[in-house]
C-alpha cells in the first residue's frame, strides 16, 4: 500500500494565506489589524524560541503582536494585573500566557484570569466547556484543532470511523477526543492505565498518538490502511522524531504525519486562526 504524507507545513501555509487575505480585507475597510499579546515570564530558552516564532508568524500574515517579557520573580498579583490590563484593552484581540510558568505561579488561576473571548490558546474552562457542548463559538486548543484541519484538508473522512486517541492531557488528548466526536467519529481515548492498547489500536481507522514517548508505536501495531497522526515531538540523537516510528509505518498505513513537518507547524497556524476568529467575534459583537 502506498503511504501518503500529510504535509503540515503546506497545510499551515494554506491556512496562513487565507488568514492573511482576511486581514487584508479588514485593513482595506479601514479596520485595525488583529493583535496578539504574548506574556512570557522568565527566560526559559525553549519558551523564548516559541514566543519568537509566534511573533514572526503574526508578522507573516499582517497581524500585530506584542511580547511582554516579565522577570521570573514576577508575583502572581502582578501577572494577574497585566492580564487584566490586556483584557480591558480594546486593541488587544488575543492573549496568550506562555507555559510553563515559573514555580510559585498558579497556572490554573492565571489561565482563568484571561477573558475567554481573548483566550486564543483555548485553555479557559469557559472555552473547554463550550467545546464540550458543541458550541461553535468556543476557541479550541490549537494542536487538536490543527489535527482536524489536517484530516479535513486531506479529504480523510472522520464520520463513522473508529478513532483512537492515545493520551488524555487537557491540551491535546481530551480536546482531540471531543473534536473527533463532534465530527461523528467513534472515539476511544487510551492512556497509561489502558489495558490491551494493542488490541484497541488494531481496530482503529484513525490513530492520534500524543503520549510524549519517542518512537513508542510502530507499524505492526496499526491496522493496514489506518491514518496515523503523530502529535509527539522529541529531540533525539539522530534528529527530531515523534511518538511513532515513522519508517516502520511506510507501506502499511494509508496516511501519516511526518515529524518534523506534520502537526507541529499546524499549532502556530491555529493560534493565528483563533486570533482571527476572536477578532471576527469582537467585530460582530460591535455591529
Ligand atoms: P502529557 O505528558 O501531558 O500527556 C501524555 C499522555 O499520554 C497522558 O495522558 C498519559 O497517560 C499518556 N501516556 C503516557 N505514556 C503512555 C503509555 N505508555 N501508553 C498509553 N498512554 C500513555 O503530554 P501532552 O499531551 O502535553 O503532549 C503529548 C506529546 O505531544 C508530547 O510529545 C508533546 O511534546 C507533544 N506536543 C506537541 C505539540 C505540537 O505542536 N506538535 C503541542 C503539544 C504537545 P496518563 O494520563 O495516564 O498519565
Amino acid at each position: 500500500m502506498e503511504t501518503k504524507l500529510i504535509d503540515g507545513k503546506q497545510i499551515a501555509r494554506d491556512i496562513r494565506g487565507e488568514l492573511k487575505q482576511q486581514i487584508r480585507e479588514w485593513r482595506a475597510q479601514g479596520l485595525p489589524a488583529p493583535k496578539l499579546s504574548v506574556i512570557l515570564v522568565g527566560e526559559d530558552p525553549a519558551s523564548c524560541i516559541y514566543v519568537n516564532n509566534k511573533a514572526k508568524a503574526c508578522g507573516w500574515i499582517g497581524m500585530d503582536s506584542e511580547t511582554i517579557l516579565l522577570p521570573a520573580e514576577t508575583t502572581e498579583e502582578e501577572l494577574l494585573g497585566r492580564i487584566q490590563t490586556l483584557n480591558e484593552d480594546p486593541s488587544v484581540t488575543g492573549i496568550l500566557v506562555q507555559l510553563p510558568l515559573p514555580r510559585g505561579l498558579d497556572e490554573s488561576r492565571i489561565l482563568r484570569a484571561i477573558d475567554p473571548a481573548k483566550d486564543v490558546d483555548g485553555f479557559h474552562p469557559v472555552n473547554v466547556g463550550k467545546s464540550a457542548i458543541g458550541d461553535d463559538t468556543a476557541l479550541v486548543s490549537c494542536t487538536p484543532a490543527g489535527v482536524i484541519q489536517m484530516l479535513e484538508r486531506s479529504g480523510i473522512e472522520i464520520r463513522g470511523k473508529r478513532c483512537v486517541v492515545v493520551g488524555r492531557s487537557n491540551i491535546v488528548g481530551k480536546p482531540m477526543a471531543r473534536l473527533l466526536l463532534a465530527k461523528d467519529g467513534t472515539v476511544t481515548v487510551c492512556h497509561s492505565k489502558t489495558l490491551d492498547l494493542d488490541q484497541i489500536l488494531q481496530e482503529a481507522d484513525i490513530v492520534v498518538a500524543a503520549i510524549g514517548r519517542p518512537r513508542f508505536f510502530n507499524g505492526t501495531q496499526f491496522k493496514e490502511g489506518a491514518v496515523i497522526i503523530d502529535v509527539g515531538i522529541h529531540r533525539v540523537e539522530d534528529g527530531v522524531c515523534g511518538d511513532v516510528d515513522f519508517d516502520s509505518c511506510l507501506g502499511k498505513v494509508s496516511y501519516i504525519t511526518p515529524v518534523p513537518g506534520g502537526v507541529g507547524p499546524m499549532t502556530i497556524a491555529m493560534l493565528l486562526y483563533n486570533t482571527v476568529r476572536a477578532y471576527q467575534a469582537a467585530l460582530s459583537g460591535q455591529e
